[in-house]
């Protein structure tokens, strides 16, 4: 099936991978639809096609074209984003740059922002001189213009300019994931196609696949995710956010606590994660206490680098460093035990802990 990589939204395929055999594209796109649903994923995807120099219709993933669209460097693939509205080619590129790096990591990813953004007038009016340019090495040139309701009027009348009377070799793809923001004129010169809600159960399949979730918490983000499989990545991620701080609680806990008070927070993790999150669990115990181990070295550039309050403070903990490096060469291997060769998780996380509070600094002991 051509565009796997997007999930499910069949009739948008069918349209697509109909053009593409007859190549009869319309000049100018749409893809409309909720967030998260697979727009900017099928936009890629079409530029691939286009431009694959296997020219069977549809991406190869492996010719030079196509690896250079995937890494959002192709020089006729040319890719709009919205930006936060300040005045700054600097902040502009930065978060350019940022949502280019998102996007790659995962095309379903819902960008947010700090502030209020558009997608500058300026923007447009270059397009507007560089679009009459040849390709420079691919069949045809795409311009993709991602949330595009985030376009002022000044933006949207440009670009009306470009779209009244496109070159012969330019296709456009605007993305929206509110199209009754755009202007109604824009909207009638495009071809338009929905992207519906993604079945529960393709989602959950894919949470799976791709993120090593067992089945029931898959399920539960399918189901509230309201069939935008980027939603159901945000509320997975968040989740990841809380395994990452109950981790920094545990080590917190195993430097300053009883044996007591070890156990039970060893086991109040194990009631709260499943197996595949106790996993993650070890890799940012060993994360973190590589970052201690930079913390005494006296850098700062650290892997968790949110968390730097946290870890000078555990880093006080440690007198000497290769304690700490006992502590992250430890974790890994249990890490890789409890993985590979199925060690329990409970042996593993207590025996790692108590091994923390036997070789951190221990307070005077309170009478
Ligand atoms: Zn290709």
């Amino acid at each position: 099936m051509a565009f796997a990589e997007v999930l499910d939204q069949k009739v948008p395929k069918k349209i697509l991978c109909g053009a593409l055999r007859k190549n009869f594209l319309a000049s100018t796109y749409l893809f409309y639809g909720d967030q998260g649903t697979g727009k900017w994923a099928m936009a890629l995807e079409l530029a691939k096609a286009i431009n694959c120099e296997k020219g069977q219709r549809e991406a190869c993933d492996a010719c030079s074209s196509c690896l250079k669209i995937d890494k959002m460097i192709h020089p006729d693939v040319k890719m709009i984003f919205p930006v936060p509205s300040v005045k700054s080619k600097e902040k502009d590129s930065k978060e350019i740059e940022r949502y280019k790096k998102l996007k790659q990591e995962e095309p379903y990813t819902i960008v947010r922002f700090d502030r209020k953004v558009n997608i500058p007038v300026e923007y447009i009016r270059t397009l507007q001189r560089e679009i009459h340019l040849k390709p420079f090495e691919g069949k045809r040139k795409v311009i993709i213009i991602a949330e595009a309701e985030k376009m002022h009027n000044s933006s949207a009348n440009s670009l009306l300019k470009i779209l009244e009377e496109p070159p012969l070799d330019v296709n456009v793809i605007l993305t929206s994931n509110d199209v009754n923001k755009l202007l109604p004129t824009v909207v009638s010169r495009c071809q338009q196609i929905r992207f519906g809600k993604i079945p529960t159960s393709i989602i959950e399949e894919k949470l799976m696949e791709a993120y090593h979730i067992d089945k029931e918490k898959a399920s539960y983000y399918a189901n509230i995710c309201n069939g935008s499989y980027g939603k159901a990545l945000d509320f997975l991620r968040g989740e990841k956010e809380n395994l990452r701080r109950d981790t920094v609680d545990l080590l917190g806990v195993a430097t300053h606590g009883k044996t007591s008070q070890i156990i039970q927070m060893v086991n109040q993790m194990l009631n709260r994660w499943d197996r595949n999150s106790i996993l993650e669990m070890f890799e940012f115990l060993v994360s973190i206490s590589r970052d201690i181990y930079m913390v005494q070295e006296g850098s700062y550039r650290l892997i968790n680098s949110d968390m730097a309050s946290d870890v000078v403070k555990l880093s006080e903990k440690f007198e000497r460093q290769n304690k700490v490096e006992h502590v992250f060469r430890m974790a890994d291997q249990i890490r890789f035990d409890c993985q590979i060769r199925n060690a329990s998780q409970k042996l593993g996380l207590l025996s790692l802990c108590l091994k923390i509070k036997e070789l951190s600094n221990r307070e005077a002991i309170i009478p």
